[in-house]
């Protein structure tokens, strides 16, 4: 009996000594898969974008033979994880991509009924967001008990213990929490299409010109839902709206349903926005020599606050120093002020450097191409470097604006040329003093 019992204990050992091996094994293999699409960086430096496409902001740079992760793809750009666990997007072919397959992407279910999403591996590290049973997301590396996700496009950490690895992906649609879901919004604080679809170019159903609440019926991308009284739907761009619900109200200007129109008809009643680009641990674009787009962008937006200032203006600036600001945070400063004009100061990069230069000018809206053009006029006029004219730009900081908003591009930092020009005071004066003429000229009756 003695001899069997031992007989037992010692297999029962073994098994759980075979049970463990095979779970590092596929443990390891996880790793290993989610660290396959790894790529290199071929050209000298890389402009890695807030998005998919040459039109999108520069979020940073990485230098030849840099390692990335790709996550995914899209229109021969990739969504890829850098070193500093940034999610960015770069050209796919200034990248090495023999190996690249974005089809082979890991993912994780949540089982616990709720869990916290953290900035890092530990139980210590702020809690950025929660997770609920069923959402699945996908899995960049595993280390220890944690488990690093993407989640809202960013990086962050799950403890282990509260997912499972699904390794085929299920067909249903990735759930994105959204932390500022909105039950419900106002609308009409200024006269505000209802179209029919999410898109600008829809036939308009009606126009409300009276600040109304709307129960939020869906959300498609930016745009809500809303059943209107005759029982038609429609949709309603959320940058017009405000929300009721949650706390994403303490975030807006309270609703003053008096005279909310208020054009500065002179720049001393205007109030405006300067909002230099970038900052903190986000250089923007970095020149060969060094130059970084977060300081000239500073130099120049502090030299055309003062002349505003000085002209009698309410100038708020979204940052005075080397800070970082959220793209969220720089619009917040102009819908708590209802500011009567946002402008974004930024110096360009393009991938291949001396192939673009001089200024652009990008609005959103087609309300806002009347600043644009004002603005764009003056720096044809005034600015020493060529004109490329007044564009469309997909930028957040337009995009989500309530408020008149218009982003500059004041020059190539990768262009010789104008970096020769760029990183001088005479330029940021001349340029501001542009700016500066516009915005009187903008505000004038
Ligand atoms: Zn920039």
């Amino acid at each position: 009996m003695g001899k069997v019992a031992l007989h037992n204990k010692r297999g029962r050992q073994l098994f759980i000594v075979f049970i463990l091996a095979m779970l590092t094994l596929l443990l390891t293999s996880i790793v290993a898969l989610a660290n396959e699409n790894k790529v290199t960086v071929l050209a000298s430096t890389l402009n890695v974008r807030y998005g998919p496409g040459l039109s999108h902001e520069i979020l940073t740079q990485v230098q030849e033979d840099a390692q990335l992760n790709v996550l995914g793809e899209e229109n021969e750009w990739y969504k890829v994880r850098l070193h500093n666990d940034q999610v960015g997007w770069v050209a796919s072919w200034l990248i090495e991509n023999d190996e690249v397959s974005t089809d082979t992407q890991v993912r994780v279910r949540v089982t616990s009924p709720e869990a916290n999403v953290r900035q890092f591996a530990s139980t210590d590290s702020e809690v950025i967001g929660t997770v609920f049973a069923g959402e699945e997301y996908q899995l960049l590396y595993r280390e220890n008990d944690w488990t690093q996700i993407l989640y809202q496009n960013r990086v962050a950490w799950i403890h282990s213990n509260l997912l499972e690895v699904t390794t085929t992906p299920t067909t249903q649609a990735v759930v994105t929490p959204n932390s500022d879901t909105v039950d419900s919004i106002r609308v009409g604080i200024n006269p505000t299409n209802i179209r029919r679809a999410p898109s600008t170019d829809s036939d308009i159903v009606t126009t409300i010109s009276e600040v109304t609440e709307f129960a939020v019926v869906d959300e498609l991308d930016d745009w809500y839902q809303i059943e209107l009284p005759d029982g038609q739907f429609g949709f309603v761009a959320s940058w017009v709206t405000e929300s009721v619900s949650n706390e994403v109200e303490a975030n807006l200007p309270p609703v003053d349903t008096g005279n909310q129109q208020h054009y500065a008809v002179n720049l001393a009643e205007a109030t405006i926005v300067i909002d230099a680009g970038h900052g903190g641990h986000d250089p923007g674009a970095v020149s060969s020599t060094g130059v970084v787009e977060k300081e000239v962008a500073l130099n120049t937006a502090m030299i055309l606050a003062n002349k505003l200032r000085n002209a009698g203006s309410n100038v708020i600036m979204t940052r005075n120093d080397d800070t970082y600001i959220s793209l969220n945070d720089r619009v917040y400063h102009a819908h708590q002020a209802q500011a009567d004009a946002f402008i974004s100061i930024h110096y360009d990069s393009v991938e291949v450097a001396n192939t673009m230069s001089g200024t652009t000018t990008y609005y959103y809206s087609e309300s806002e191409k009347d600043l644009a053009e004002a603005v764009n006029h003056y720096l044809t006029q005034f600015g020493p470097l060529n004109n490329n004219g007044v564009r469309f730009g997909d930028y957040a900081v337009l995009r989500i604006n309530g408020q008149p908003s218009i982003l500059l591009e004041l020059g190539y930092m990768n262009n010789d040329h104008d970096l020769t020009m760029i990183n001088t005071t005479h330029y940021q004066q001349t340029i501001a003093d542009a700016i500066y003429q516009a915005l009187s000229a903008y505000f004038s009756p």
